[in-house]
């Protein structure tokens, strides 16, 4: 089982993130560079990432599953628009490097939304930009997430995903599911199995590099990409174990992206120690935070 979370990545950076992984009973995480909301971002710290580096060797931790977020708001979508589609493309290849510099292999990026181009050549546009971002960067894979379908998103079904895959046209381009999105998109977590036999089918199951184990504060269908603590959601603690534990899926990180506990209106924590607990236990305990 390869589970853990999404972590922060502050002044001491990886270090700082391997750190909290481990406070989670951890073997694997997620970060961002900076703030997921902007593109502002540091140069890398060689010396943070060694100590990093040799802190997960000792906690089995291996960084070939460690995962990288892009930030949620570069528009890959956006092919035509001033010079956003430009503008993500070189944060995209400055995020590559970025990781490679971390010893990092894989970037989760979120697919953009169609404000302009139609579905079609919106999905082209994004395949294409991952080429661009791929030629420039060896050895590092993006990860294209599936989204929920919320406004003019983009990457909501598995035809979406692979338009995306086939125009990139990379070795280098996976995939990563996130149970939240894929539940308000319309697919059954229940039926999950159904999903991976659908998406063998049409991309190959080899394509699958993270999964985002959420559950989801909506209704089957919803469309609208609303994260929720596990067993706590419409999805249900039951079937996030069986995405958890599928045999197809073992060497898979699972990346928990669930929602802080607010103790008060200044304070929140985060709630993966006792999920991943939890999760490993395979039992739900409805007073998890209590
Ligand atoms: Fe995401
Ligand atoms: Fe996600
Ligand atoms: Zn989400």
């Amino acid at each position: 089982m390869i589970l853990g979370s999404h972590v922060s990545f502050k002044s001491d950076q990886l270090l700082g993130s391997v750190k909290e992984a481990i406070s989670y009973n951890a073997n694997t995480f997620m970060f961002y560079t900076g703030a997921p909301q902007n593109t502002l971002r540091n140069p890398i710290n060689d010396a943070y990432t060694k100590e990093a580096i040799k802190l997960m060797d000792e906690n089995n931790i291996d960084i070939n599953k460690v995962i990288c977020h892009a930030p949620y708001i570069i528009n890959l979508a956006d092919y035509g628009v001033n010079d956003k589609y430009q503008f993500g493309i070189n944060f995209l290849i400055q995020e590559l490097k970025r990781i490679k510099a971390l010893g990092v292999k894989y970037l989760v990026v979120h697919p953009g939304s169609s404000l302009k181009l139609d579905r079609n050549a919106a999905l082209k546009a994004i395949g294409n930009a991952f080429k661009r971002a791929l030629n420039e960067v060896s050895g590092v894979y993006i990860l294209v997430e599936t989204m929920a379908g919320k406004g003019s998103e983009c990457g909501i079904n598995l035809e979406e995903i692979k338009l995306i895959i086939d125009t990139c046209d990379s070795p280098y381009l996976k995939v990563c599911l996130d149970t939240c999105h894929l539940n308000d998109s319309g697919i059954n977590i229940n039926e999950f199995d159904k999903y991976l036999d659908d998406f063998d089918q049409l991309i190959g199951i080899d394509k699958i590099g993270c999964v985002h184990l959420n559950d989801s504060k909506n209704e089957l269908g919803a469309k609208k990409d609303r994260h929720e603590n596990i067993g706590f959601g419409t999805i249900g603690f039951d079937a996030l174990v069986n995405v958890l534990n599928n045999e197809r899926l073992k060497d898979v990180p699972k990346i928990l992206e669930t929602p802080y506990l607010k103790i008060d209106d200044k304070t929140s924590v985060a709630p993966y120690k006792e999920e991943i607990a939890m999760l490993k236990s395979g039992k739900f305990n409805p007073n998890l935070f209590n």
